[in-house]
């Protein structure tokens, strides 16, 4: 059997990583910069995740949500605290797209309604619902395919009257990422967040790419000061374990059957998030994802070449004056140098949160080199 052909591959196979470096297997050492998508939130085969995790297989790996895993309790109390919202509860999932289409459920159970705004260029992630409201013709199916959704111009708070009472979701990403990066404004955010409490749609914000700590805040919606009904994570939660979750406002009550996950928080999966937010906690690495990404974003604006620098701690769109296709490739395979793009001229920064200054130099001084070819 071959694989089903999807995927436009590099010729390079990683066979180790550490931290921000990973390996080929012919020895050739790469500076990661791209985080695997956003997902090495807190480096590559950190000792104490590789330690926890492998114990943890000793004992026990998974079982159903038929039992108490008491590490899911543990996860949320430290992720209400460390996120600033102690008062709400958590749905745990296996993914970004699961996290979406559990909020839409949820909205849509709590309210009775159908209908859902969405915005330009919003990438939610692939399921059903997710991909619904995700802003990307090419890649919603026939079966897909709903009138129930609207979607509005990013950032633009005129027009926000469209948000009515038959709503029942308004989902935005707080910095859109495969959008190019665009930072929702502070005073967007605020003004849906006004609008959803005039109609009573719930107001979900994805926080899947921008969300634990990416920003240089636990949220990246915490910038305009809002709290939303529903925030949606995945990525970073596992560094790499494939989990997500769902953290509700407490007016939306639960009840039996009325969500469900075989795999969502088996005991493997708890011991990565735990790990991923212990490490956040006591290497300070939101603020770390601060202090880095302001330092390269200032850094960025002297480049020649680089025409805008948007985002936010350590989620960075470096807009070129030239196609980012070659400039991504140079970096690649004669800088060594792994970055992620958007669009045809976006150079995207997803690092982990635990990267240091001297990368930091090490980038900067390959792209200005780059850009001079
Ligand atoms: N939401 C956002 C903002 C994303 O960036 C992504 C993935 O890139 C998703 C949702 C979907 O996540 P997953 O691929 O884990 O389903």
């Amino acid at each position: 059997m071959k694989l089903f052909d999807v995927y436009p591959l590099y010729p390079i196979e990683l066979v180790r990583a550490q931290g921000s470096t990973v390996w080929d297997k012919h020895g050739q050492e790469y500076v990661d910069l791209y985080g695997g998508h956003a997902v090495i939130s807190i480096g590559h085969s950190h000792p104490t995740y590789v330690a926890r995790m492998s114990e943890q297989l000793n004992h026990i790996g998974f079982y159903s949500n038929s039992i108490i895993i008491s590490g899911q309790e543990a996860l949320a109390e430290k992720l209400g605290r460390l996120s600033g919202y102690p008062s709400y509860t958590l749905f745990l999932t296996n993914s970004g797209a699961e996290s979406n289409e559990n909020a839409l459920k949820l909205a849509s159970f709590h309210t009775g309604r159908k209908k859902v705004i969405a915005f330009t260029k919003a990438f939610h992630g692939r399921t059903a619902g997710a991909v619904a409201v995700t802003d990307n013709p090419s890649i919603v199916a026939p079966i897909n395919s709903t009138e129930h959704v609207t979607f509005l111009p990013f950032n633009q708070i005129d027009g926000l009257e469209k948000i009515t009472e038959e709503h029942a979701a308004v989902i935005v990403e707080g910095v859109q990422g495969v959008g190019g990066i665009q930072v929702a404004s502070d005073a967007f955010l605020q003004a849906l967040r006004k609008r959803c409490d005039e109609t009573g749609a719930q107001l979900i914000l994805d926080s899947v790419q921008c969300g634990y700590g990416r920003s240089g805040k636990f949220f990246s919606h915490q910038y305009a000061g809002i709290h939303p009904d529903m925030m949606t994570t995945a990525k970073g939660m596992g560094n790499g374990f494939p989990m997500g979750g769902v953290l509700i406002a407490p007016h939306i009550q639960a009840n039996y059957g009325l969500l469900g996950t075989t795999f969502g928080g088996n005991h493997l999966a708890c011991v990565a998030g735990n790990v991923v937010l212990d490490v956040i906690e006591e290497e300070q690495l939101v603020q770390n994802a601060e202090k880095i990404g302001d330092y390269i974003s200032k850094s960025l604006a002297n480049i020649q070449g680089v025409t805008e620098v948007r985002g936010r701690g350590l989620m960075i769109g470096i807009e070129l004056d030239q196609p980012v296709g070659p400039v991504r490739d140079a970096l690649l395979f004669e800088e060594h140098i792994f970055c992620g793009y958007a669009g045809k001229s976006t150079l995207r920064l997803l690092p982990s949160l635990a990267m240091d200054l001297k990368i930091a130099d090490r980038f900067l001084e390959s792209l200005e080199s780059v850009l001079k070819h």
